[in-house]
């Protein structure tokens, strides 16, 4: 962190950076544009329609971020102060005032235009979001399909959706009448920067709400791009505005205002908390929260024969170390029927050997701050003798360092029941492997948690598929796959994974209001 030096910052200087970031669609040209430049780059936020930095005075800091493969600094960004904010929740509020009252059919033009310009530049995003976050680029190219997608989806959804009528006999016709609820908060975390925000901000402006969205200040730079690629779209301005900064002083300043009507959020179970807490007193506003997860895998014996172990192995080393265990989905408890637990063990850890390759097949851990999280992580396993199955306890690194920060995937086993490295989520590529002895057991191991996101149920009994399924206290339980899902189903946890659904209609309950209008039947 550091007082900002104004002349490293004049408008010109953002709009040539613009371009030049612009113009990046490989590796290669990213590096070599970043070697090229004599001091870091400056993100700028986006409000109403123009890339601009905040007022500049004795408050204002900026923040320093890292690139995780090379723990090298990448770029700064303004750390947005309540004044800043404000601004930016002007501009939405202006907004709102026309944006609310386009039709569908026209916000429908606008999200169908930035999907095809996201589409077209898809290379451009998937380079950057590799860098900034660390993961691979084949991820990021995923990452990126499902942002084309989130616009893609709203921009048919809101044309073609429906609401409810229902007769009171001879008295009276009763419909249900959908408005825009207002000027939303939308605000995300750095484990899928690009693709998070855009599930938010999608619904946000296809049902006619507008947007002051913050992401994460630890991978702003897919939010900046976002920023230019809304431009070149010509959204009109203060749809949507980006502030960059931190949770405390920015991401609180925009919850907090009494002038946003509803709040977004994906992120951590605290901050949720922090959230709900500091709205209480706020009772019209809109809350949906996304929040932590620690998911189980269960593994019965019977999806352990010849015909599908391949299956049900590649099905729980996916789920647990994708994007380096870095998805609130991820499945980081693995529970094993007892009868194949010996055999699911040396299959596992021999396919996870092969398949994830650091710096190959899986990128490194998105921050010093998290590495050293993860680490401590490890540490407890080598003190409470679990045993790394695969793996072993990392070196420490520091930011501005030049090794990354590179965590091996690590296979933890002889983990004591009570131990909190089956409690707590550790969000990185880390998976704890433990026996059950029954289906009960196997419920009750499942649902030992503060938390209720997702789970993995690997078996071919189809009773039981429903039976255990049904049971499992998780939003999203996938039987013999994981991750595939249609963007209408509701999305969101149970427990402390949160509160609130997203997807399809479910968004349009975040984003809308409801009214009941009753006309009489004479
Ligand atoms: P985080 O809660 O620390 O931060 C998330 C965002 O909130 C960031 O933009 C941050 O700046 C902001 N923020 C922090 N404090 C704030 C405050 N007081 N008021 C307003 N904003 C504030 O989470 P993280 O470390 O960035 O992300 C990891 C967490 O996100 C994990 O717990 C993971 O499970 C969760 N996550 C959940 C989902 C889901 O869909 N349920 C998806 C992805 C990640």
């Amino acid at each position: 962190m550091g007082q900002m030096n104004p002349e490293e910052w004049t408008q010109q200087a953002l709009i040539d950076s613009a371009d030049a970031v612009w113009g990046c669609d490989t590796i290669e040209k990213a590096n070599s544009f970043i070697a090229s430049l004599p001091t870091p780059m400056c993100l700028p936020n986006y409000v109403a329609g123009k890339l601009g930095l905040p007022v500049l005075d004795a408050t204002a800091t900026f923040i320093d971020s890292y690139e995780p493969k090379t723990g090298k600094l990448l770029y700064r960004l303004p750390r947005a102060q309540e004044k800043d904010v404000e601004d930016a929740i002007r501009h939405a509020r202006a907004a709102f005032q026309t944006w609310s009252k386009t039709t569908r059919s026209e916000r429908s033009v606008y999200l169908r235009r930035i999907s095809e310009l996201l589409q077209e530049n898809r290379e451009l995003f998937a380079v950057w979001e590799s860098i900034d976050q660390g993961k691979t680029l084949e991820r990021a190219r995923i990452e990126v399909d499902r942002a084309i997608s989130n616009f893609s989806y709203f921009s048919t959804y809101i044309i073609h959706e429906q609401t409810a009528a229902r007769m009171v006999d001879g008295v009276a016709l009763t419909y249900e009448h959908r408005s825009p609820a207002g000027v939303f908060a939308l605000i995300s975390p750095w484990n899928m920067p690009l693709y998070l925000l855009t599930w938010k901000i999608a619904p946000c402006i296809a049902f006619g709400c507008t947007a002051v969205a913050k992401p994460s200040e630890i991978t702003s730079m897919s939010a900046y791009l976002l920023g230019i690629l809304f431009q070149k779209a010509k959204l009109p301005a203060g749809v949507v505005n980006i502030v960059l900064g931190d949770g405390p002083t920015t991401g609180a300043a925009l919850v907090a205002s009494p002038l946003v009507d509803g709040v977004s959020f994906t992120g951590g179970t605290q901050t949720g908390i922090a959230i709900r807490r500091a709205t209480a007193h706020q009772i019209r506003k809109h809350l949906s929260l996304e929040l932590g997860g620690k998911n189980p895998t269960l593994v019965f014996a019977d999806s352990m024969t010849p015909a599908t172990r391949e299956r049900t192995i590649r099905i729980a080393a996916t789920a647990a170390f994708e994007n380096q265990g870095e998805i609130c989905l991820c499945g980081s408890r693995i529970y094993v029927e007892r009868a194949a637990y010996e055999e699911f063990l040396a299959l596992f850890t021999e396919y996870v050997t092969k398949k994830y390759v650091l710096r190959e097949t899986m990128g490194a851990v998105a921050s010093a701050q998290h590495y050293s999280k993860i680490r401590g992580y490890l540490q407890l396993a080598a003190d409470e003798k679990a045993t790394f199955s695969l793996g072993s306890f990392p070196p420490s690194v520091e930011e501005g360092g030049t090794q990354g920060y590179w965590v091996s995937p690590t296979i933890l086993t002889d983990v004591a029941p009570d131990s909190v490295l089956l409690k707590d989520e550790i969000f990185g590529p880390v998976v704890t492997v433990c026996p059950f002895d029954d289906e009960a057991d196997a419920i009750r191991l499942a649902n030992d948690s503060e938390y209720g996101l997702a789970a993995v149920l690997l078996t071919t009994d189809g009773a039981r598929m429903r039976r255990v399924g049904e049971q499992i206290e998780a939003g999203l339980v996938w039987v013999n796959c994981w991750l595939v899902r249609d963007l209408g189903t509701p999305f969101g946890g149970m427990k402390n994974s949160g509160t609130g659904r997203e997807g399809g209609e479910y968004s349009r309950e975040v984003f809308t209001v409801a009214r009941t209008l009753h006309l009489p039947a004479y």
